[in-house]
């Protein structure tokens, strides 16, 4: 099947990144909402967003105009009926998403295929709530999804052959290198990734080293762009938690248990660069660390 038309659900910092790239690589895409405010923000974001991508000489100001007009914001799930691929990337709850699906396959046309950008819902289950399971499959986006490379691309039980190579292909025009994993709670990146973070948080916890200590050591020691803590709140401490949780429930395996500091900070509100503070209190100039 060959795509032209791309509906992506959800215009918060994924949904919107998704529809950047697809907009630049020349896809018409139709964005929606259930807060239109949102989708008309988000649409403005990514015009700054191309602005400065322009600024850097990684795209000509042709097609930044081009690329933007490509993108629709549209009301209902109805107008993007005749879409031949629709992303989900609403917000991380399974209720919602299933909803979503719902009242999108009431007028989605049968060979279009959907997928999911959840970080951490299982595809399998997903699929089962559509009426096309396999036609229906994981393609998780990093973020910022202009700047990160990686779409991990996710199988669900039923998804077919040419339901995976449509999108790995799609990801492939999007500019991005794919990696197949299967259909295990948090994937692959997350899998690895959260533990990490989490096992920081526990040397921090048991007082091992304090904050600039452990990104210091990580940075230096490990060679990573950015220490462990300090990701953390890049991420959203409330994600982390989540993610863990999902972890440890899923696979039942103590060694998955999140940090209580870790939980401690979310109770707190303390969600790190998006509530102003976390592991940093990034309120001043600098970032000063809280502990
Ligand atoms: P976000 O909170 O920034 O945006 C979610 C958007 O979905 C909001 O604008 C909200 O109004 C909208 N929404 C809620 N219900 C809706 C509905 N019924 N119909 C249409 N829109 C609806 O969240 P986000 O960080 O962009 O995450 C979106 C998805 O991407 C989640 O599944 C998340 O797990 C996944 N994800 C997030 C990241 C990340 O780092 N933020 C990375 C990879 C994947």
């Amino acid at each position: 099947m060959e795509i032209r038309s791309i509906g992506v659900i959800g215009a918060g910092a994924m949904g919107t990144g998704i529809a950047h790239v697809c907009a630049l690589a020349g896809y018409d895409v139709m964005l929606v909402d259930v807060d239109a405010e949102r989708a008309r923000k988000g649409v403005e974001k990514i015009g700054r967003n191309m602005e400065r991508q322009v600024r850097r000489a990684l795209i000509t100001d042709a097609e930044r105009a081009d690329g933007l007009a490509r993108i629709q914001v549209v009301a209902d799930y109805a107008a993007m009926g005749k879409c031949d691929v629709v992303i989900e990337a609403a917000t991380e709850k399974e209720a919602i998403k299933k909803e979503i699906f719902a009242k999108l396959t009431e007028t989605l046309k049968p060979e279009a295929i959907i997928c999911s950008n959840t970080s951490s819902i299982p595809i399998t289950r997903l699929a089962a709530a559509t009426d096309r399971p396999e036609k229906f499959m994981g393609m998780h986006f990093m973020n910022p999804v202009p700047l990160m490379k990686l779409v991990e691309l996710i199988r669900g039980l039923a998804t077919d052959a040419d339901t995976y190579e449509t999108i790995r292909k799609l990801s492939e025009k999007l500019g991005k290198t794919t990696a197949s994993s299967e259909d295990f709670p948090a994937f692959i990146v997350n899998r690895i990734l959260l533990p990490m973070i989490n096992e920081a948080v526990y040397a921090l916890y048991e007082g091992v080293g304090n904050v600039e200590s452990i990104d210091t050591a990580m940075k230096l020691g490990a060679n990573h762009p950015m220490g462990p803590l300090e990701l953390a709140d890049f991420i959203g401490l409330d994600i982390c938690l989540s993610v863990m949780q999902v972890l440890y429930d899923g696979l039942a395996d103590s060694k998955y248990r999140p940090c209580p500091l870790l939980a401690k900070y979310v109770e707190a509100g303390w969600l790190g660069r998006k509530t102003g503070k976390g592991f940093y209190d990034y309120s001043g100039d600098e970032p000063v660390p809280t502990r």
